[in-house]
């Protein structure tokens, strides 16, 4: 009797999650060929994304909004972008921070794990020019001093949807 009941509530359950489906889509993501403000470089990237990030020195104010891209309320994973562990299965290196004395090396170790072809995405003010931590004692230099950048996404911190927008231009989707 009651699995008879729970299998008919299963039944209803799937009969409003399609009713759900077909009365609310997704929303329709269109392919995005143009630049988004504040991004300098967009290199084909079609269908989705896998980043490592690397925090090179980072107050955590990139990071937070990071975060916040993969939030319900953003869901970026929507647009083909991922956050991978390894750098071996990341089409793209996310940097966030000024590059520190002690993370130049880890950067470049994990830069170098990286497939080819692979990019770097180099995420706030920060990986441009230092910003707040310009000339600090345990800074080399910016993400742009030590290494070749495809795309930087302005701000400091960027706001999610300037985020999302770099990426998307990357996605195509
Ligand atoms: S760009 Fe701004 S928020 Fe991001 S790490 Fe630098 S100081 Fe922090």
């Amino acid at each position: 009797m009651f699995y008879a009941r729970a299998q008919r509530a299963s039944e209803v359950m799937t009969l409003r999650s399609v009713l759900a489906a077909l009365t609310h889509p997704r929303r329709d993501t269109q392919p995005r060929d143009t630049l988004a403000p504040g991004v300098s470089g967009s290199p084909a990237l079609h269908g989705s994304l896998q980043l490592r990030h690397v925090d090179a020195g980072s107050c955590n104010g990139c990071e937070l909004e990071i975060n916040s891209i993969f939030s319900p309320v953003h869901d970026a994973e929507r647009f083909g972008v991922r956050m991978v562990a390894s750098p071996r299965h990341a089409d793209a290196l996310l940097v966030t921070g000024p590059v520190t004395r002690n993370m130049a090396g880890p950067l470049a170790t994990t830069f170098a794990a990286l497939p080819e072809p692979r990019l770097v995405i180099g995420l706030g003010d920060c990986t441009h020019d230092c910003g707040p931590f310009r000339d600090a004692y345990g800074v080399e230099g910016s993400l742009e001093d030590v290494m070749r950048v495809d795309v930087h996404i302005a701000g400091c911190p960027p706001r999610p949807e300037a985020i999302i927008d770099a990426l998307r231009t990357l996605t195509g989707q």
